[in-house]
């Protein structure tokens, strides 16, 4: 019976992920439809302003779909160690700039000689992105990202610790359900993909926060051995 709730359960976890994905696209398609329809017989000028619109919306379904892509792995999963002091460097440096932009310091300290994790290099990267840029745009008006990496028994443990809006004790739940988002242009798809990253990596990922002090996400996972 535990295997057949599993079995239930999962494909409920499937409907409604596909229940949120068409509603998700059809939103963008539905407008796309109407200026279509609305370029036919409009002037110039119109026409320039529409091509904008649309423009954004095609914009809104390719982000969505990559993001979902992220889950799908098309391309070959290769899991081996490595250093991911040396990952997150590369991350940071990657969203330095839209840090700067925010007025965000981003900080990263870690110990020596730890372990290293076996892991797929390219979803652990999406992972740290995904933190990074949640942590940035929690901070509009700037603050400090502190991201440190720990060796603890069960083996590296990663902390994302910024100082922005935080999260409700209420709202704390929600992380991590798809589509879920506080963001007028969110998708509410990076921290679903994240935790299924984690978890694949047979990882641990932890949201602790409050509201108007901060946030900080753990993450935890096993070393190669
Ligand atoms: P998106 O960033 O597109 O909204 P995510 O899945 O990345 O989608 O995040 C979902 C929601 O979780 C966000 O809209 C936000 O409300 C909340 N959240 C995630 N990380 C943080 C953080 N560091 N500080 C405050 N809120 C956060
Ligand atoms: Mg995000």
């Amino acid at each position: 019976t535990e295997e057949l709730l599993r079995k239930t359960e999962k494909l409920n976890v499937a409907g409604q992920l596909a229940a949120g994905i068409a509603h998700e696209i059809r939103n963008p398609l539905t407008a796309l439809k109407g200026f279509a329809k609305l370029m036919c017989h409009a002037n110039e000028e119109s026409k320039l302003r529409y091509f904008q619109i649309m423009q954004e919306e095609f914009n809104r379904i390719e982000l969505i779909l990559g993001e979902l892509l992220i889950l799908a792995k098309p391309q070959a999963v290769a899991f081996h160690p490595y250093d991911t002091t040396a990952i997150l460097g590369e991350v940071i440096e990657l969203l330095n700039t839209e840090a700067i932009m925010s007025n965000v310091i981003i900080e990263l300290d870690y110990e020596p000689n730890l372990p290293l994790v076996k892991c797929e290099r390219n979803q652990l990267k999406q992972v740290f992105v995904n933190m990074i840029k949640n942590a940035i745009e929690a901070m509009p008006t700037g603050g400090c990202l502190n991201v440190s990496v720990r060796k603890v028994a069960s083996g590296v443990a990663f902390y994302f610790a910024d100082q922005g809006l935080g999260i409700s004790e209420e709202r704390l739940p929600r992380i991590g359900e798809p589509f879920y988002t506080t963001k007028e242009k969110g998708t509410g798809l990076g921290v679903m993909v994240s935790f299924a990253i984690i978890d694949e990596h047979q990882g641990h990922i932890e949201y602790q926060s409050k509201l108007g002090v901060g946030t900080t996400v753990l993450i935890q996972l096993p070393a190669f051995s």
